[in-house]
């Protein structure tokens, strides 16, 4: 399932694609994906209009024109754009077409391939509630460890399903926060406000990490086609790279998540004290 780096790579790829560009013809198909518009609004509102931007946030893709309309592409679980000859006939996976003309004169199609149908296409005039409601974006704001600690101790579900919640950060899914995990050496199901600063710490830079190497397991391939070598996502059973032990998998948050019990270390609250000196017991300020 595509995560930040992939939809940044898609992002890098569509903005190549169609950029500065006016949208000679836009098709769609496919009312699944472009729900809960008729496949016609896609051709009536892009056909004309010039592409003056493209940009993302987490897992979403913003296409924005020159009357400040905008279209919204989430990737789901097999989306994908490609460029494709003007002239080529839709493949099977095709979900919609935008077609292009680039200020030089050069006639463009980008296609939108999607096999399972879990991604959306949505035509908006403004920003959407799914884009708005996204936390900041790890490559585009960086990481404020002070504002993740502080969702951090707002609860106390497993440290890797606060990771994944698309307010806190926007972009990281099950990939991202399994590796990062493992980077600052952190059981998943701690409870997140048991995290002391040294832990958010050690998970921002389990982040940066995972985040940079997807990144470049991207550039230094062929869009779409990356082949991950993962730490430890997907690899229970395998020996952990850091000690040799062998990985084990649980279940959070109805997500499969595989780690390494030998180096990483659950964490757990401090136990409260006398509710009178509880504020200023100094395990409660450690965990903030
Ligand atoms: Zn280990």
């Amino acid at each position: 399932m595509p995560e930040l780096p992939d939809v940044e790579i898609a992002k890098r790829y569509l903005d190549e694609l169609l950029g500065g560009s006016t949208i000679t013809r836009a098709e769609s198909k496919d009312q699944r994906v472009l729900r809960p518009h008729p496949p016609s609004a896609l051709a009536r509102t892009l056909a004309g209009r010039t592409v003056r931007e493209v940009s993302r946030r987490g897992k979403w893709l913003r296409v924005v024109l020159d009357d400040g309309s905008r279209i919204f592409s989430h990737l789901g679980m097999t989306g994908w754009w490609e460029e494709r000859e003007v002239d080529q006939p839709a493949e099977r996976s095709e979900r919609a077409r935008i077609d292009v003309v680039s200020p030089e004169g050069r006639a463009r199609s980008a296609r939108y391939l999607d096999s399972r149908r879990f991604g959306r296409l949505i035509l908006s005039q403004g920003d959407i509630a799914e884009w708005t409601a996204l936390g900041p974006d790890p490559l585009a704001d960086g990481i404020d460890m002070a504002a993740l600690a502080a969702a951090f101790t707002r609860t106390r579900r497993a440290v890797k399903e606060s990771l994944m919640d698309q307010s806190v950060l926007a972009g990281i899914g099950n990939i991202l926060a399994t590796e990062a995990l493992w980077h600052a050496k952190i059981d998943p199901r701690s409870p997140s406000n048991a995290l002391s600063r040294s832990d958010v710490a050690a998970i921002v830079r389990g982040l940066r990490t995972a985040i940079r190497r997807e990144l470049k397991t991207r550039e230094a391939s062929e869009p779409g086609h990356a082949h991950d070598i993962f730490s430890v996502y997907g690899r229970a059973g395998e020996p952990c790279p850091r000690d040799g032990s062998t990985l084990v998998r649980v279940v959070i948050a109805g997500r499969t998540t595989a780690f390494c019990k030998h180096c990483q270390v659950r964490k757990r609250r401090a136990k409260p004290r006398a509710s009178r000196s509880r504020a200023a017991s100094p395990e409660r300020l450690a965990s903030r």
